[in-house]
């Protein structure tokens, strides 16, 4: 058997939400009362994590060294500290901490408690990766988030004054209900407010969820594609202007503060996820847990295999490079291409020269970079430059 990495990322996910945000295509539910139930498979599934990952775990009995940790979802901050204590243990249980650098949890506002803040800090928990989506509370309210914008700024200070440096924000752009200039409001705010990492999505439609139905009723439209267009061309310029670093097409930060786990996965590297509708990925097989709460919970308490899994072929490996690669600042290695679909420089050099002629591609000696202003482009550009 072949071993394939000896440090990983471990992702957590916590499949609960206090109220189910209208925009949201996550795997969650609102049901908190199962949450017990799903802690406990959760840590049993950590448990298992040896036997349903073997090519991630060394031959000896050693345990695997993680350097990143992040708990996503859903919301882990729902968790009570007991909870999220039980699947601590079970993780020291199995990993091998030593050279862990980033903890990670996303929390909502609301969580922010004096309580909560004491206890994540004390279990190591090193970063807080914050939704506030908006500071517009018409806003708020619109996309039934569970918290205002008076408290979005509170929690902010709260997590500086409980001695959280690293923490990342969350904010939705290119809705109908948000307008370049409070856009700009509230990057000015982001900028001062203490925060070392920007997460910035533009707000998309997706078919199952609030927005999705009243998009099928006729009774919501997408605002154009200019409009979200010109908040990121904002976004990248703001970055530039107040020296942050726009390394990534959805993420910036000050310099030093990217995200570790995160660049990770954009990087190819392995990673285990544990809990429902969680992926894994050894370098060549993908998995992917049951995205069922209930079903998740059977599964893994009987011992049944909880996932699906698909080996990746050389083309899906040099596309999902391409997904990943052509996001970030430093583009795609050309050798990395190379290597895993010979010949691809000569293959694709045609599509090469015609996205260099739009202006939509910078093909140096060594790898592929979209250029800023046409990073919103990314997926249509990336499609052009895959192989099958
Ligand atoms: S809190 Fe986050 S995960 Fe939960 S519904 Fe809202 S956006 Fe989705």
């Amino acid at each position: 058997m072949t071993h394939l990495c000896s440090v990983l990322g471990l992702y957590i996910h916590i499949p609960f939400c206090r109220q189910a945000c209208h925009y949201c295509n996550f795997h969650f539910s609102t049901q908190l009362k199962h949450s017990e139930a799903m802690v406990s498979a959760i840590a049993q599934e950590i448990d298992q994590a040896r036997n349903i990952h073997p090519t991630l775990f060394p031959c000896d009995a050693s345990l695997p060294k993680i350097n990143t940790l992040y708990f996503g979802g859903g919301s882990p901050s729902v968790l009570t500290p007991q909870e999220l204590q039980r699947i601590f243990d079970a993780i020291r249980r199995n990993f091998d901490l030593t050279v862990l650098s980033e903890t990670t949890l996303e929390a909502n506002p609301e969580d922010l408690s004096p309580e909560n803040l004491m206890v994540w800090k004390s279990m190591g928990i090193n970063r807080l990766s914050m939704g506030i989506q908006s500071l517009n509370d018409e806003e708020l309210r619109w996309m039934n988030r569970a918290h205002s914008s008076e408290q979005s700024r509170m929690a902010v200070a709260k997590a500086a004054a409980h001695g959280f440096h690293d923490v990342s924000i969350d904010l939705i752009y290119g809705s109908e209900k948000k307008t370049l200039l409070q856009w700009r409001e509230e990057l000015a705010w982001a900028a001062q407010c203490g925060a070392s990492h920007l997460s910035c999505y533009a707000l998309t439609i997706e078919e199952k969820t609030t927005f999705g139905h009243q998009a099928k009723k006729g009774q919501l439209s997408a605002p154009p594609d200019e409009h979200a267009e010109a908040q990121f061309l904002y976004l990248s310029e703001w970055a530039h202007a107040q020296g942050w670093e726009h390394y990534e097409i959805s993420n910036l930060c000050l310099p030093g503060h990217r995200a570790k786990h995160n660049s990770n996965y954009w990087q190819g590297h392995p990673y285990i996820g544990i809990g429902p509708s969680a992926h894994s990925f050894d370098g060549k097989t993908r998995r992917w847990n049951i995205a069922q709460n209930h079903t998740y919970i059977e599964k893994i308490t009987h011992n049944d295999t909880a996932f699906e899994a698909e080996i990746l072929s050389a083309a899906d490996q040099t596309n999902e490079l391409l997904m990943t690669g052509l996001r970030l600042i430093e583009g795609v290695p050309l050798q990395a291409l190379e290597w895993l679909w010979p010949g691809y420089t000569e293959q694709k050099a045609p599509q090469v020269k015609s996205l260099v002629q739009k202006g939509w591609l910078m093909a140096e000696s060594d790898r592929l970079i979209i250029p800023l202003p046409a990073r919103f482009l990314c997926d249509a550009i990336t499609v052009e430059l895959m192989v099958d």
